[in-house]
Parts: structure tokens; C-alpha cells; sequence
């Protein structure tokens, strides 16, 4: 299995191209790729082609999907695994875009028993073992901070490893004693900062669950990694 996907996806690599013109477009509008070295880049537009290749795309609601819209998804998709590799997006093959929210149907017991059922609107939402749903709307919206697109990602590399509801597992080469209590401190300080009322530049939301927590502040990890090195130094080391 190693084996064959490792000559297919050489294959890939040989035979299909990035068109250039259309990567400087997307790139443009994504600003936090600037900062990536020459050689990361490189690597980057790698794992894009292999992405677009092996992960379904389809547009919901009568969304046609241009080159485009593919091309960004899939370089923001594979921002957060540059030095993962897709192995982190393994199990799963599709991707869901709609224009704009979409709405599910959620169901949330209370504490006295009562089940509630209730319509949500969402920006986007990723599976266990499933689709990541993506509204184009929120992509477009990227900007420093938000990003929907390694938001529900980074809910997937938390989904494929050996985590736990909480956090995702540390990676080979990581203090997985360390990683788990830097994360669990973080957690514990913003949600205390957040009760207290106190302005975060971090969107609160991340104090929902540790899970929202992870993926909030890989948003900020890859968009705005300068305000999490000031504000989050372990964290950002960590991360
Ligand atoms: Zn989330």
C-alpha cells in the first residue's frame, strides 16, 4: 500500500504542473504565504497538486468550482501540513464547498436530560472520517487572524491521530508530555481571560472546547504567528 501510493503519487508529481499564473493570483490573496521561504514554497505547491489529486471537490448549491476557487482551498488546506505530510489528511477523500453558510440540523441534550434540535448556520464543519464543508463566502474573508479553511483542517489533523476529544496527539520528534500541558495551561489562561471580559486578539470562540482552541489558534499560528509569538510563546513553540 506504502509502496504503490508512494510511486503513484511520484507519478503525479511528474506529470502535472502547477499553472504559475494562477498560483501567483491565489497567492496573492493569501498574504500569510508570503512568509514562506523559497524552498517551503516549493514544498508547498507540492503537497497542493498531490491534494488536488487525490481529494474530491465538489461544489454544493449549483457552486461551480473554478480552477481558482480549487487552487486556494487546496494551498490553505495544505498550509498547516507542510511539515506533516497528507498522511495527516488520510481516511477521508472529500471536500464540500458551499457559496455561502449552511445550515445543519444540531442536537444538544441539556443538563436536565432534555434533547434540543435546533438549526444552525456554519461557515464550515469537518467529519470524522468524512467531508470537510466549507462556505466560499467565509473563505473569501480569509484575512489575519480568520480562516476557515485551516480552521476546519486543523480539525482534521486532530481527527486522524492518536488524540483524544480534547486535544489532537503530538507529532514524532515532540515532549507529548509537554505538548499536552503547554495546550491544556493555554486553554485554562484564555478561558480565564475570557470570563474575566478581558479584549483577546484571539477570537473567544476558541474558548468553547479545547478542540475550537486547537484549531482557533492555528488559524493564528499560520495567519498571524506574530501576535501568537508575543501574546502565546510556548504555545507558538510548540505549535
Ligand atoms: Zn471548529
Amino acid at each position: 500500500m506504502g509502496f504503490l501510493r508512494n510511486w503513484r503519487r511520484k507519478h503525479v508529481l511528474k506529470s502535472a504542473r502547477l499553472d504559475e499564473a494562477l498560483w501567483k493570483r491565489v497567492a496573492a490573496r493569501l498574504s500569510f504565504l508570503r512568509g514562506l521561504s523559497e524552498e517551503e514554497t516549493g514544498r508547498l505547491k507540492q503537497l497542493v497538486i498531490l491534494f488536488l489529486a487525490e481529494k474530491e471537490m465538489h461544489g454544493a448549491q449549483g457552486l461551480q468550482l473554478t480552477d481558482e476557487v480549487r487552487l486556494s482551498i487546496a494551498a490553505q488546506a495544505c498550509l498547516p501540513i507542510l511539515n506533516l505530510g497528507l498522511e495527516a489528511y488520510e481516511g477521508w477523500v472529500g471536500v464540500v464547498v458551499y457559496p455561502g453558510e449552511f445550515r445543519v440540523r444540531k442536537e444538544e441534550m441539556d443538563e436536565n436530560g432534555i434533547v434540543h434540535i435546533f438549526d444552525e448556520e456554519l461557515a464550515g464543519e469537518a467529519w470524522p472520517g468524512g467531508p470537510v464543508i466549507l462556505s466560499w463566502e467565509d473563505v473569501g474573508l480569509a484575512e489575519r487572524g480568520y480562516n476557515v479553511v485551516i480552521h476546519e483542517f486543523a480539525h482534521k489533523i486532530h481527527m486522524d491521530g492518536a488524540g483524544d476529544a480534547d486535544f489532537p496527539a503530538a507529532r514524532a520528534g515532540m515532549d507529548a508530555a509537554k505538548w499536552r500541558e503547554t495546550l491544556e495551561q493555554a486553554y485554562r489562561r484564555f478561558c480565564s481571560e475570557v470570563d474575566a471580559g478581558r479584549p483577546t486578539f484571539i477570537d473567544p470562540y476558541a474558548a468553547e472546547h479545547p478542540a475550537e482552541f486547537f484549531a482557533v489558534m492555528s488559524e493564528a499560528f499560520f495567519t498571524e504567528s506574530a501576535v501568537l509569538a508575543r501574546d502565546w510563546p510556548e504555545l507558538y513553540w510548540q505549535f
